[in-house]
């Protein structure tokens, strides 16, 4: 049985004044929903607040990327070790950091095996560009953004997938529910081919892109997809709270 996630990924928004109000507002009703794990990501910057406001809460913290190296002369970088004490989970590989910065399949993998080494739990973003789904290239893409992972990142507990194609990122455009199903079933297929069906079924794969209150049931409602990966709507409490409360009645109702 996979528990639900829904994971909101806050991106380059909120100070920390803002990113502190957006908690104060959300963290009540938040805490009285169960049946799926709450994640947020704030900025790095307002980490150690959040951890604050989340004393006692069933809320997860999570940051939004990590460098591999534990320390040393990376000016401008976020070590593992630094994070270990201020959140629980790590989205690493979103296509933002492969596009903008330039993130590859190998440090993306080395960025996977240092989360782990600290006890952080990676959310692993795959996707494809829309060229590469117009050509008929997802597989190969996706195929392609799986291939170094281990199969200890499996482990149960372990790690946590996304598959956000790049399409329908901040776009408005989300995939439907059955393709974003379908895709998704390929890479739990995917995944019982390099490591057997048991892992593969315990694998927790959420949906992202252009997810809103309006739209989750969609997703949810699918027998692959355990969740989704907000980015705007995730800014909203009200909108955020909507997607969380929906994915819990459904996953209950079943
Ligand atoms: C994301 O940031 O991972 C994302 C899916 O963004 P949005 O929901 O805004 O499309």
């Amino acid at each position: 049985m996979r528990i639900p996630m829904i994971a909101g990924n806050w991106k380059m928004n909120t100070t920390v004044t803002e990113a502190v109000a957006l908690v104060k507002e959300m963290r009540p009703e938040l805490d009285r929903i169960d049946n799926v794990d709450k994640v947020i990501c704030p900025p790095f910057v307002s980490l150690a607040a959040v951890k604050e406001l989340l004393t006692r809460s069933s809320i997860k913290l999570g940051a939004q990327n990590l460098y591999f190296e534990e320390k040393g002369a990376y000016t401008g970088e976020i070590s593992p070790l630094m994070l270990a004490g201020l959140c629980q989970l790590v989205i690493i590989g979103h296509s933002e950091r492969r596009q903008y910065f330039k993130e590859t399949v190998e440090t993306v993998d080395k960025k996977i095996k240092a989360a782990f080494k600290v006890g952080l739990k990676p959310i692993l973003c795959v996707g494809e560009t829309p060229k590469e789904n117009e050509t008929g290239k997802t597989k190969e893409v996706l195929s392609k953004q799986l291939s170094l992972t281990s199969s200890q990142a499996y482990n149960p507990g372990g790690l946590t997938l996304a598959y956000e194609p790049i399409w329908a990122i901040g776009t408005g455009r989300a995939a439907s529910g059955e393709q974003a199903n379908q895709t998704i079933a390929f890479i739990r297929q995917h995944i019982s081919k390099q490591y057997g069906q048991e892992i593969a079924q315990a694998v927790r794969i959420l949906y992202g892109g252009s997810v809103t209150a309006a739209n989750i049931a969609e997703f949810i409602n699918q027998p692959e997809i355990d969740g989704a990966l907000v980015g705007g709507a995730s800014l909203k409490a009200s909108e955020f709270l909507s997607i969380v409360k929906q994915t819990s009645s459904f996953k209950r109702a079943k």
